[in-house]
């Protein structure tokens, strides 16, 4: 019987040689030596199934697994409200123009309370609270001091553009850190001002903020050079992480058309965001949560409950979010110690 190969197995077969010039790259990355610009657009031409995408992906794996001392991080994102959000991003199912959600849902303080106590008693090494565009932000600051005196976990607000002022009112009601995407396509999928979104990440390192990030949400229509800048943004700005997040199409999604990139092409992008990101972060993240790139430099997840702009649930915790067990197991299979203490707050 004649076997014929498919087109990707021929694909990988004509990838099986190593490139000379990926080597000096390598070394680069390997010494924490900052990569140029054009260097990370060379790592992005690595076909996936090539010898090069695997030796990419082990070096990513190396200088994760010895930088952050195997420490697997699961950081609980509790989403505080619904809302048909009428900033619109196209990526996001909680907007207005979505119609998948017609009614606000604040959540009940003692439910919010709740996910957090979940979130301690099952070892989460933060709480990452968030709300959509038009939340008041003197409530996420009172559940911010409720919260600190109810748990001892690291808050981290995700929130709209801050001021200074609100800065130092974040820090001052608990919160140790943000989360702050400037997003793939933004000012064009989303009505935001990426020059803002930047400016905010000035104000979070002034007033003494961390700052988390991810370069997301990713999509197969996104070029190398949009995703290489924001790759190139994290590290000069010094995020405490920045890996790479998909973005999942929900039912009836505007991106639809454009449809998703597999997890394993993820696994590739947060090899090449590790290698970029050199000695400069205390954590790489993925999501949604998934194996593969926990062999590829990526050592935390997002576990989830409340609110999320990828569900059409209004608590993700019953529909597409993984609960905190679910991502300690994925991470142990994987040998990632997750009993550790975290290394995003030294
Ligand atoms: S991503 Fe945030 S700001 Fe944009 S529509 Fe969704 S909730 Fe609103």
């Amino acid at each position: 019987m004649e076997l014929t190969l498919t087109a990707e197995q021929i694909a990988a077969d004509e990838s099986t040689s190593t490139s000379a010039d990926l080597d000096d790259i390598f070394t680069k990355a390997a010494e924490f030596t900052p990569l140029s610009k054009e260097e990370g657009l060379r790592l992005m031409q690595i076909p996936l199934h090539s010898d090069d995408c695997y030796r990419l992906m082990a070096l990513a794996n190396r200088i994760s697994r010895e930088q952050f001392g195997n420490k697997g991080e699961n950081h609980l994102h509790i989403g505080l409200n619904v809302e048909p959000c009428p900033l619109d991003c196209l990526f996001c199912s909680l907007t207005h123009k979505a119609g998948i959600f017609t009614e606000k849902i604040d959540f009940p303080e003692e439910q919010i309370i709740a996910w957090a106590k979940y979130g301690e008693e099952q070892g989460a090494d933060g709480l990452n609270l968030m709300t959509t565009g038009t939340y008041p932000f003197s409530r996420l600051l009172e559940l911010g001091r409720i919260l600190s005196r109810e748990v001892s976990v690291p808050l981290i607000a995700n929130t709209r553009d801050i001021s200074h002022a609100e800065g130092e009112a974040l820090l001052a009601a608990g919160f140790v850190g943000a989360y702050h995407a400037v997003r793939l396509g933004e000012g064009r999928d989303t009505p935001l001002n990426r020059n803002k979104r930047i400016a905010t990440i000035g104000v979070l390192r002034d007033v003494g903020l961390r700052w988390m990030n991810c370069v997301e949400p990713v999509g197969p229509e996104h070029s190398a050079e949009e995703l290489i800048e924001l790759m190139f943004l994290a590290r000069d700005y010094g995020a405490t992480y920045s890996g790479v997040m998909r973005r999942i199409n929900f039912p009836g999604s505007p991106m639809t058309k454009y449809g998703m990139i597999t997890e394993l092409e993820m696994a590739r992008l947060v090899a090449i965001s590790r290698l970029i990101m050199g000695n400069v972060p205390k954590a790489h993240c993925t999501h949604e949560p998934h194996s593969a790139s926990l062999l590829t430099g990526a050592n935390l997840f997002f576990p989830e409950v409340g609110s999320s702009p990828r569900d059409g649930q209004c608590d993700t915790g019953k529909g597409r979010g993984l609960g905190i067990a679910t991502c300690r197991q994925m991470l142990q299979e994987m040998n990632w110690n997750t009993e550790l203490p975290s290394n995003c707050y030294r």
